[in-house]
This record gives C-alpha cells, sequence and structure tokens, in this order.
C-alpha cells in the first residue's frame, strides 16, 4: 500500500505485513504501520470496558482519609473540579474535568462507534471522520497521568492524614490499564484500511496527501477533503508556524509565577505552609517518599525546560532552514509531542490533594496561586507543540518529497 508519510512527506509503498510486523519511514523513521496480533478486537474490549467503569470511577469515592480517627473525609474525583472551580479559577476546573474524565470518556465512546462498526458490519456514516477525532484525542485524554498525579498526592497527604483507597480510585486504575492495553494493542493502518484501501501503486507524479490518515490520494486536488478521514488535503501548514511561535512566546514570562508561586498551601494548627513545585519535591524527600519528589522534578521541572528549548530550537530551523539534522529533528519533535502530557501531573496533583486534606482549621490543603499559571504554561506547550508540524522544516530545507 502506498503511504504518505505525515512527519516528513515522503511518499512510499509497503507491502502487506505479516502479524507482528512494523513499517518505519525509510527517510524519518516514522512508525507508519504495526500490523498487531489482535487488531482492532482487544481496543474494541477496552473502549467498552473503559465506557462502562469510568462513570463509576469519577463518581464513586476515590480516597478516605483519617486524622487519628477524630476526624475523618472523602473525596470523589468529581469533587476535585468543584474545589478547584471554588478555589483556585475555573478553566483550570474545566481542564481537570475535560482531561480526567470527559476527553477519555468521549474517545472510548468513538472508538467503540468505529471498532463496533467494522466489527460488526454496522452501517455508521463518517467512520474516517469518527476515527480521525478519536485519534486526535489521543494526546488530550489522561488518563494514565491523573493516576500517576492519584499515586502522587496519595503519598503527599499520607503526611498529613491516613489515606485509604475506596472503589473509585480502583475503577479508575482499570480504566488506566484498559486505556494502555487498547491503545497497544490498536492496528490503526488496519483501520483505516478497513474504513477505505490506501492505493497499491506509487503514483507518477506527485499526488495530494492526506496528513491524518496518511493516505495517498489520485484523484483529488489539494485543498480538497480527503476522502477517507475528511481532512484537507495538503494543508497548508506554514499557517500553524505564528501561532506555535506565540504559544511557545506566551508560554515563557508565565513561568517565573508558575515556579515562584505556591502551587500548595497547607493550613495546619501549627501554621500556614505554602508549597512551590520544588517546595513540594523538598517536603516529598524529607518525609522518606523520595519517588514522589522525583516524580515531581522530573515532570514539573525537566520535562518543561526540555519542551521549551526543544520547541524554540525546532521553530528556529523552520526559518533558518538546514539539511543537516532533518531526521534527527523530527524524532525530537515525536519525543516531545510524547513526553508533552506528563507535566501536567503537578496541578492535578494539588487537584487529587485538596480535597482529601480538607479538615478547616486543623489541616487543609488548598489549590495555591502557583497552579493556575502552571496550568496554563502547561496547555500552551501542549498546544505549540500540536500546532508545530515537523514536515514545515523539511519543506523550508528543500526536502518536500
Ligand atoms: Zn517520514
Ligand atoms: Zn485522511
Amino acid at each position: 500500500m502506498t503511504i504518505t508519510c505525515a512527519d516528513c512527506g515522503a511518499t512510499q509503498v509497503i507491502p502487506d505485513l505479516p502479524r507482528g510486523a512494523t513499517a518505519e519511514c525509510h527517510r524519518c523513521d516514522r512508525l507508519l504501520a504495526r500490523h498487531t496480533r489482535a487488531g482492532g478486537d482487544m481496543a474494541l474490549a477496552c473502549a467498552a470496558a473503559i465506557s462502562i467503569l469510568l462513570p463509576f470511577a469519577v463518581f464513586l469515592p476515590l480516597l478516605d482519609s483519617t486524622i487519628k480517627s477524630i476526624v475523618y473525609g472523602e473525596s470523589r474525583l468529581v469533587s476535585s473540579v468543584i474545589v478547584i472551580y471554588q478555589e483556585v479559577w475555573f478553566p483550570f476546573a474545566f481542564g481537570f474535568l475535560f482531561f480526567a474524565f470527559l476527553f477519555p470518556m468521549l474517545r472510548a465512546s468513538l472508538q467503540l462507534a468505529v471498532l463496533g462498526s467494522l466489527r460488526f458490519r454496522w452501517k455508521i456514516p463518517q467512520r474516517g471522520r469518527v476515527f480521525r477525532w478519536s485519534e486526535e484525542l489521543r494526546i488530550w485524554s489522561m488518563p494514565d497521568v491523573v493516576l500517576i498525579a492519584g499515586v502522587a498526592a496519595y503519598f503527599r497527604a499520607g503526611i498529613s492524614a491516613d489515606v485509604g483507597l475506596r472503589a473509585g480510585a480502583w475503577c479508575y486504575i482499570a480504566v488506566t490499564v484498559l486505556s494502555i492495553l487498547g491503545d497497544r494493542t490498536l492496528d490503526r493502518r488496519g483501520v483505516w484500511n478497513a474504513i477505505l484501501p490506501d492505493v497499491d501503486r506509487l503514483p507518477a507524479r506527485h499526488a495530494a496527501a492526506c496528513d491524518v490518515c496518511e493516505m495517498t490520494v489520485l484523484n483529488r486536488r489539494p485543498g480538497d477533503h480527503c476522502p477517507r478521514c475528511g481532512a484537507r488535503l495538503d494543508r497548508n501548514i506554514q499557517l500553524q508556524f505564528i501561532p506555535a511561535l506565540a504559544a511557545v512566546a506566551a508560554a515563557i514570562p508565565l513561568c517565573l509565577p508558575a515556579y515562584s508561586a505556591s502551587i500548595m498551601v497547607n493550613d495546619q494548627l501549627t501554621g500556614v505552609l505554602e508549597h512551590t513545585v520544588f517546595g513540594t519535591v523538598q517536603l516529598l524527600a524529607d518525609r522518606g517518599f523520595w519517588q514522589g519528589g522525583i516524580v515531581v522534578l522530573v515532570a514539573g521541572v525537566a520535562i518543561p525546560i526540555v519542551e521549551l528549548i526543544g520547541l524554540l530550537w525546532l521553530l528556529l530551523r523552520v526559518r533558518f532552514p538546514r539539511k543537516r539534522g532533518l531526521v534527527v529533528r523530527t524524532r525530537l519533535y515525536r519525543v516531545l509531542k510524547r513526553l508533552i502530557r506528563w507535566p501536567m501531573v503537578i496541578p492535578f496533583i494539588a487537584a487529587i490533594a485538596a480535597p482529601i486534606i480538607d479538615f478547616r482549621g486543623i489541616d487543609d490543603i488548598v489549590a495555591g496561586p502557583g497552579a493556575t499559571p502552571l496550568f496554563f504554561v502547561i496547555a500552551l506547550i501542549m498546544l505549540a507543540v500540536r500546532l508545530f508540524e515537523p514536515r514545515l522544516m523539511w519543506q523550508t530545507a528543500g526536502e518536500a518529497t
């Protein structure tokens, strides 16, 4: 089948793959196809289980807490949203609601529709579009990030009180495992080909291509809609350069309040403690939870720095193109895209810890003034990574096809 690589724009023919085999782009190493043993069946089962379990995970009690069996508290994921809404700032609350619950739920339902319709031959319109949307939601739905934040919040809350896991937490852990399993076993190229097959032979002249489903389309012109997924063919990716640069430029000054202000404020009998990102690392390490401290340090500090420097370099190389190192920079972009969700762990820790340690006057954690700028910095970097197109580097360096 003929595939046009979404990262570098090279059109190439790959043979039918045996089960378990993968195919990479001959120029930039992008994974073009992986013929998994499960095809789409495991992903279908996982999506079905997620759409059943996720509401329980969000609405059932998540954690309970007690201080010396005198005062008791209980939290639910959904109560985090209300607490952030009241204490901090509403876009952060909606962000948490969307990333932790609504996007994973929507993604599971869309996958259920597409994979179910292919498996049981249901007729649903616009299957390609539905699958494109479910793939787009992949970086925005973050049960794995919420789970790691939950583990860190559990340790952080454990410093103040005795904390126990409840049914909601077990359901959310199951949802996370299922979503990773579904992702790993899904044969994306197989699904695209079942919706509409790729052309067999390499076109004689330059053909329009879709940069979402990577289809080479012979009988349409650039600017038309892709017959398979409905995205624009040969989209003008130059238009996205300025917004990506603007998002990076806006994120840099916001780092100052994000890292200097406290992300969690702990109101104890003995006094008020304010914890910045670095302060949280120190607190966790001092109390012996150094693993948690490393998670916070890597996700909250190291990854954002790498993302900002990496993105600036890539954006500069679009403006000042160079042929050498194109493959390395394209690989770097894929690493940045894979890592980008993890810094969200830090605001999520504040979001999950706040409702569980909620003993007014004795020990009370609230999300601090730094949580909102930090959330904003990470959301802007995510947006910049999403808007940046590595193909632009290849185009400006004169290596378009
Ligand atoms: Zn490529
Ligand atoms: Zn397409």
